[in-house]
């Protein structure tokens, strides 16, 4: 790498906090709870598989900014429900309780997060995250896990009601760092909103490709399918 990197921007979910993951172990107990199985005769992989798309692309929407908050907290259990014709509201609003106040009791990082966070700081990196997620629960992701130690600065784009991949979200993001897009480097698991919008924003996109999907895309900056490849690039 030809220029100087001293600041290290992460995306949060599915980059260091397993998001995927976390998500599928909290929906699991609460429909294990509320019994809707045995209820509804309708097996937790079925509505978990229509759950997923559905959320990614209301993310995809707000990322947009096509649909807002609310309608991603409205819509992504009900509609899923009444796609397998259950209505009940009672039990679309509860599942959404649950998972606001149960999604932190699953806290699990993505596979070496803690020991790439770890060896970057001890590197003299200044780590940050830039998040598209509410500011709330990115806050709350952090506190509550090893994240906290090692990050200086944390930006949501709902500060200024803006998404990655908008440059407007990087630049507060550089600004909070007092750092500048040619000492920054930044690391995300979204092709568009992360790595797009990073090199958009001038910074050093490292492209974390953590479904391990085949690519033959060629490209003038890195592809990493586990977090540890970054020692190669920050050593
Ligand atoms: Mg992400």
């Amino acid at each position: 790498m030809e220029r100087k990197i001293k600041h290290i921007f992460f995306d949060l979910d599915n980059t260091l906090w397993d998001t995927d993951k976390n998500s599928m172990l909290t929906l699991k107990s609460i429909y294990e709870n509320l019994k809707i199985k045995e209820n509804h005769k309708l097996e937790f992989s079925d509505f978990f598989s229509s759950y997923y798309i559905r959320n990614e692309n209301l993310w995809a929407l707000y990322r947009q900014n096509k649909v807002s908050k609310q309608d991603i907290l409205e819509k992504r259990f009900k509609d899923t429900f009444l796609e397998f014709h259950i209505n009940d509201e009672n039990l679309w609003k509860n599942f959404d309780d649950y998972f606001l106040t149960k999604i932190m009791e699953n806290n699990n990082l993505i596979e070496n997060a803690e020991e790439i966070l770890d060896y970057l700081v001890t590197k003299g990196y200044i780590l940050h995250i830039v998040s598209n997620g509410f500011i709330e629960q990115t806050n709350q992701k952090i506190q509550d896990t090893i994240i906290k130690d090692y990050i200086t600065t944390v930006t949501s784009g709902e500060e200024i009601n803006k998404r990655k991949p908008a440059k407007e979200v990087f630049e507060l993001g550089i600004k909070k760092a007092n750092a500048s897009v040619n000492d920054s480097a930044f690391i995300g698991d979204d092709w568009e909103a992360d790595v797009m919008g990073a090199l958009k924003t001038g910074m050093f996109p490292i492209y974390f490709n953590y479904k391990k999907e085949n690519y033959n895309k060629t490209t003038e900056f890195p592809i990493i399918k586990d977090l540890l490849e970054l020692k190669n690039i920050f050593n």
